[in-house]
């Protein structure tokens, strides 16, 4: 199976993967937007899915229209196949620039290292098949130090990364946000940085014209009504540093 279809029109089209990590990893989506003749893929993934997403990929588009591989950030279910990628595509690779120094350590090689593109905190546009503008926009400390996101403005989706992710549910698109909220809660309370942030977040995106957000973890929120209740949890959710106290910092025994 090639991959469910999240969007088409126009020469634009967006594909999601969310079948291809093993059982015993956790699981996550990969994503493809094409348009015209050229593609970027999402958050590519691992060892285990490196094979598995280009074989799928390949039905969809020629590998070489893969322009840029995009990494939201440095966790080895992003990036550990980025070597992979770059050695069976002309692709170059965009990442927070805290990260680009780590890649090698995932067995990206030397020769590889000048297709990577460093990305300055305050984010950047991409531009994909000739008129099609990407932002890559700031989602520092969610959970990562150095953290993007993708707004793609053709489809009107929002690649959320790690925000947004749940666990265990078995359904691609959320129908009942209050029952999906069990799979997100326990995650977001403890791998999202604090509340200042998420607030900081949903200012930004309101911004944003979305019809999807699209995680790279679980479900999708699709629909004005869906997203517009995932912002405003995201904005009032109490996480991280913001639930600790000292009693957390004791030595053990
Ligand atoms: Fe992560």
């Amino acid at each position: 199976m090639a991959g469910i279809k999240l969007f088409e029109s126009d020469g634009h089209r967006v594909f999601l993967f969310e079948e291809l990590t093993p059982a015993s990893a956790v699981q996550a989506n990969q994503f493809l937007i094409v348009h015209n003749d050229e593609a970027v893929l999402l958050d590519p993934g691992g060892h285990k899915v490196q094979s598995k997403l280009f074989a799928d990929m390949s039905v969809l588009i020629p590998p070489q229209q893969v322009r840029y591989i995009f990494l939201s950030h440095q966790d080895p279910d992003i990036v550990a196949s980025v070597n992979y990628w770059l050695m069976t595509t002309e692709a170059q690779a965009l990442i927070s620039k805290l990260w680009t120094r780590f890649l090698p350590h995932f067995g990206l090689d030397s020769k590889l290292e000048n297709r990577l593109i460093p990305i300055d905190d305050g984010g950047m546009k991409l531009k994909l098949g000739g008129d099609c503008e990407l932002l890559i926009i700031p989602a520092h400390f969610m959970h990562s130090p150095g953290n993007f996101q993708v707004y793609d403005p053709c489809s009107k989706i929002l690649f959320s990364g790690d925000l947004g992710a749940s666990l265990g549910q078995d359904y691609v698109f959320v129908e009942d946000f209050d029952a999906h909220l069990k799979y997100m809660e326990g995650f977001h309370r403890r791998y999202m940085a604090s509340g200042k942030v998420m607030k900081f977040w949903a200012d930004m995106v309101r911004g944003l014209d979305i019809d999807i957000v699209a995680p790279q973890h679980g479900a999708m929120f699709r629909g004005k009504e869906l997203v517009n209740r995932f912002i405003e949890w995201v904005e009032n959710l109490e996480c991280g540093v913001d639930l600790l106290s000292e009693k957390d910092y004791t030595l053990p025994g």
